[in-house]
């Protein structure tokens, strides 16, 4: 591993344009289980897939309220953790130029990162599906503790939903930009992820460089030019270090 560490070093240092993608994995560590990590991920318990989908949410919206919904405000208190902590650092001194992120859970801009594409959404907000008027999490929190469920939007009636990229749902705009930077980008860290869900993953595919930090095995295991088996907090501080030396 160490040698590893030490070539990540190198490749982040002499690269121009590196984008950072993140999954579920980063913020394993402050305490919000994966989806797919053997004995912890959340599809032990659940199919994300279905909770978290638009068809769930638009058909069954009680079933939608009662689990899906469970697992976005779960992660709303959460803080950030070293990773997190260090890559809003690598930004800061010019190391990092974008981060993208499928994590919806707010923690690179927690941990202070300014350059930040959630391609997946986010859980600061929601949005009514009839009028597009926003309300913040902690209205739409109050609206389901009441037992307004489906919660309806005060100007026209229409069903409220929280501004998370559903499964169903199509990306939005920021993907396009993320796909543009990574193809005129030099390198992609991949942190945390199994790159099993598209379309995201096709970041992995189109980049020139690819460094993979995470635990398990991931999709594109093949096709990376590094891979660093290791839990994504270890890693980045022995990077990092070795980045400021
Ligand atoms: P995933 O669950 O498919 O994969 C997570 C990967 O992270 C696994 O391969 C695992 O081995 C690795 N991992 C776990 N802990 C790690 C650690 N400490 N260090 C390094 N690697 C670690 O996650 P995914 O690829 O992001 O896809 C799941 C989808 O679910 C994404 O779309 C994401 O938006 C969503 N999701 C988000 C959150 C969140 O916002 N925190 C949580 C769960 C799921």
């Amino acid at each position: 591993m160490e040698q590893n560490i030490q070539k990540a070093a190198e490749i982040i240092k002499k690269s121009k344009g590196v984008v950072v993608l993140t999954g579920a994995g980063i913020s394993t560590e402050s305490g919000i289980p994966d989806f797919r990590s053997p004995g912890t991920g959340l599809w032990e318990k659940m199919d994300p897939m279905e909770a978290l989908s638009t068809e769930v949410l638009y058909n069954r919206p009680e079933k939608f309220y009662r689990e899906g919904f469970e697992i976005l405000r779960s992660m709303k208190d959460i803080a950030p953790n070293v990773t997190h902590e260090i890559l809003g650092k690598m930004e800061e001194e010019g190391c990092v130029d974008l981060i993208v992120t499928q994590n919806i859970d707010n923690l690179h801009q927690k941990a202070g990162s300014k350059k930040v594409y959630e391609v997946h959404g986010h859980i600061r907000s929601g949005y009514c599906i009839q009028c597009s008027k926003e309300i913040n999490m902690e209205n739409l929190e109050e609206k389901v503790d009441k037992g307004e469920i489906p919660p309806r939007c005060e100007s026209c009636g229409g069903v409220l939903r929280p501004n998370v990229v559903m499964f169903g749902d199509s990306l939005p705009a920021c993907f396009d930009w993320a796909m543009d930077a990574v193809e005129n980008g030099e390198l992609l860290i991949v942190i945390g992820s199994s790159l099993e869900v598209g379309p995201v993953n096709y970041l992995a595919q189109i980049c020139k460089k690819l460094m993979i930090i995470n635990l398990g095995s991931t999709a594109y295991d093949r096709r990376a030019d590094l891979i660093i088996n290791e839990k994504a907090s270890l890693a980045l501080t022995k990077i990092y270090a070795l980045l400021r030396k």
